[in-house]
């Protein structure tokens, strides 16, 4: 099987490689829309994951389609984006982390590709949620594309689509949320089901609810960071044969 590297685009990254092709794979959980293109044929598999037009909402995304879709495609590492709002007083709008843990608030999602019947059980090791190696690579490389990055972050993952409430952030801040999402569960564990390793860098883009100043996503943060981020996530991806990471522990 061809190896191959895949993107997640979050929010504000719907559509990196305009030259990338379309491509529509079945998989048993539904179709996945996905671009395929880079620099060498079809090296990069690219998921947007809210869909192009950015109309699919946080609790609607066919997550399993898209990661067997990934799968199915020889896609052995994801890097995946998420917009988030920032609860830790140093991840302002415009702030990029490399996120290292989660917690998973999210109800009502296919949340597993090992459903029972067929599919069967399994209790996937999840205590690392992130490869430490592709992490370890972000970090390394972070400083070289003008990316000042925060090593470390833990992602608080809200069902959506509303924002939270001033409490609800206040009850994360004490759990340790350092920001705040809708979308890296259950995706992360997906990708961890099928043994793809996946990180994810998360890209601040308003404060959390309550914390300071309004809720508006602040694009202009977003887009100044895409530019700089898409490189060294090919960067990251293209050198980096994940290796000595927890992803591939054996589970339960
Ligand atoms: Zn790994």
């Amino acid at each position: 099987m061809t190896q191959r590297i895949g993107i997640i685009g979050g929010t504000g990254i719907e559509r990196p490689d305009p030259d990338a092709g379309e491509r529509i794979v079945d998989t048993p959980y539904g179709q996945a829309r996905v671009w395929v293109g880079g620099d060498h044929a079809d090296e990069v598999v690219f998921v947007s994951r809210h869909g192009v037009e950015h109309d699919i909402p946080p609790h609607r995304i066919n997550y399993r389609a898209n990661i067997d879709a990934l799968r199915q495609l020889g896609v052995d590492r994801v890097l995946a984006t998420f917009a988030v709002g920032g609860i830790a007083d140093d991840v302002p709008p415009g702030a990029a982390v490399a996120l290292d843990q989660l917690i998973d608030l999210t109800h009502g999602r296919e949340s597993t590709f090992f459903d029972g019947g067929e599919s069967g059980l399994r209790h996937t090791v999840f205590t690392e949620p992130f490869c430490s190696s592709l992490r370890a690579a972000i970090l390394d490389r972070a400083g070289g594309h003008g990316i000042a990055m925060r090593p470390t972050g833990t992602y608080a993952c809200a069902n959506g689509p509303r924002f939270e409430t001033a409490a609800e952030i206040r009850m994360l801040r004490l759990w340790g949320a350092d920001v705040v999402g809708m979308t890296a569960m259950p995706e992360a564990v997906l990708a961890r089901e099928l043994e793809i390793h996946y990180a994810g860098i998360a890209i601040s883009v308003n404060w959390a609810a309550g914390i300071r100043g309004p809720l508006a996503l602040d694009f202009d943060a977003l887009n100044t960071m895409r530019a700089r981020l898409l490189p060294l996530m090919l960067d990251v991806l293209r050198t980096t044969k994940p290796a000595g990471c927890s992803c591939f522990e054996p589970s339960a």
